[in-house]
């Protein structure tokens, strides 16, 4: 079975309407969230799907320019094509989450083809299933968004931000017991000092959090370093690296308890196959990242948390964007905080071309506007005084 032709879809996805993402008005992301998909072609007549993420519309270009010296190619050849695409990305320097979204997208449709052509689930050619379900979490941004999830069977919260977060916190897992399992993130922003995160994450510390996600930038290898020496959690993070080579300081300097790599934008399900590997021999769990990722890698990711031994648990935005479900055809089935991976041939989810037309991408940037918001991107300064600091960190720092 060889690639007969690579096609990108790229599409405008609207805003999940009731996270902390857009609810709090202070994040434009969403209004810039773009999906990319590839099909891949044989001449066999099947289909693979994937999907990409790292920068969608940036992605798409690179998968096109990709694709001309892909064609021809076997499909069975999955880690010989990954090397050929690695070293055609040489030539661009460090192409980070752009070449490795590029190669996920197409990498993904691989799996899907073989698997298909097989007539297995993707998780069985990942090492076939070590459990049939696997456990995710939502984003809750208060008590209310916390206690509806808890009410729909929901076990697991993850509260983000840095605004007044050990008091939300705390109130969340006031309201919800000690039985729902809880996340922080504080999505890692620059204008974050190493010093208050440490203050911020020692409060934290009476939750019991399954992890304290991104407490610092990932580009600040010294300050994972004291964060690591000064508090007593679980430590998660990597959503934002591309390669293994971007994980192997934080493993071996023992820096994460929990690996995030985006099923969009981490080369695919060959090198997440291969971090898990790592992971594995470090004690380290992985959690793959979501975020702003459409419905696609969703179904990878499931695939994959399935046949690993150390998957810990899936990211979802939930609820999300009503377009959500229908991008595809095929749907996860979901009970009581737990997905069912599916069981068919190949990843089980294909693309509503139609719904993808109709919303053709507009633009794949954003940022806030309007007014100084501190300790936020509103300011658009990168690194910032903080400032007040007294009402930004945690009232009552039991250390
Ligand atoms: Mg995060």
């Amino acid at each position: 079975m060889k690639i007969t032709a690579i096609r990108g879809h790229l599409m405008q996805a609207g805003a999940p309407g009731h996270t902390g993402w857009s609810a709090t008005g202070k994040s434009a992301l969403a209004t810039g969230r773009n999906w990319f998909f590839v099909t891949v072609e044989t001449d066999a007549g099947l289909t693979g799907t994937g999907e990409g993420s790292g920068w969608p519309r940036v992605v798409a270009a690179a998968v096109e320019d990709l694709s001309r010296i892909l064609i021809g190619e076997t499909v069975r050849d999955v880690e010989r094509i990954n090397q050929k695409v690695r070293v055609a990305l040489m030539g661009h320097g460090q192409t980070g989450v752009v070449g490795m979204g590029a190669l996920a997208a197409i990498d993904m449709a691989l799996w899907d083809l073989n698997a298909q052509a097989l007539g297995v689930p993707v998780s069985a050619l990942l090492g076939g299933t070590v459990r049939a379900s696997v456990p995710y979490y939502v984003h809750t941004a208060d008590v209310k968004a916390a206690t509806a999830a808890v009410a729909k069977g929901i076990r697991a919260l993850k509260v983000g931000g840095t605004k007044q977060i050990v008091e939300r916190a705390f109130a969340i897992r006031e309201a919800v017991g000690p039985e729902i399992d809880m996340m922080v993130d504080l999505h890692g922003p620059p204008w974050l000092t190493t010093a208050d995160a440490i203050a911020i994450g020692r409060a934290l510390e009476p939750l019991h959090l399954l992890f304290l996600e991104e407490a610092i930038a990932p580009d600040d290898l010294p300050g994972w370093k004291r964060l690591r020496d000064k508090v007593a959690l679980p430590l998660a993070g990597g959503e934002r690296l591309a390669t293994l080579a971007d994980m192997r300081p934080f493993l071996e300097n023992g820096l994460l308890d929990v690996v995030q790599p985006d099923t969009g934008r981490f080369g695919g399900l060959t090198q997440m196959k291969k971090l898990a590997a790592m992971a594995e021999a470090c004690s380290v769990l992985v959690a793959p990242h979501s975020g702003s990722l459409g419905p696609v890698a969703e179904f990878a990711a499931a695939h994959l948390l399935s046949a690993i031994p150390n998957g810990l648990i899936l990211e979802r935005l939930d609820p999300d964007w009503p377009g959500r479900e229908t991008t595809i055809n095929g749907a996860l089935n979901l009970e009581r905080g737990l997905i069912s991976v599916p069981q068919g041939p190949g990843l089980g989810v294909t693309l509503n071309h139609d719904f993808i037309a109709l919303h053709p991408s507009e633009r794949n940037i954003a940022i806030a506007t309007g007014g100084w918001n501190a300790d936020s991107e509103s300011e658009h300064v990168l690194t910032q005084a903080r400032r007040p600091r007294a009402a930004q960190l945690p009232a009552h720092n039991p250390v």
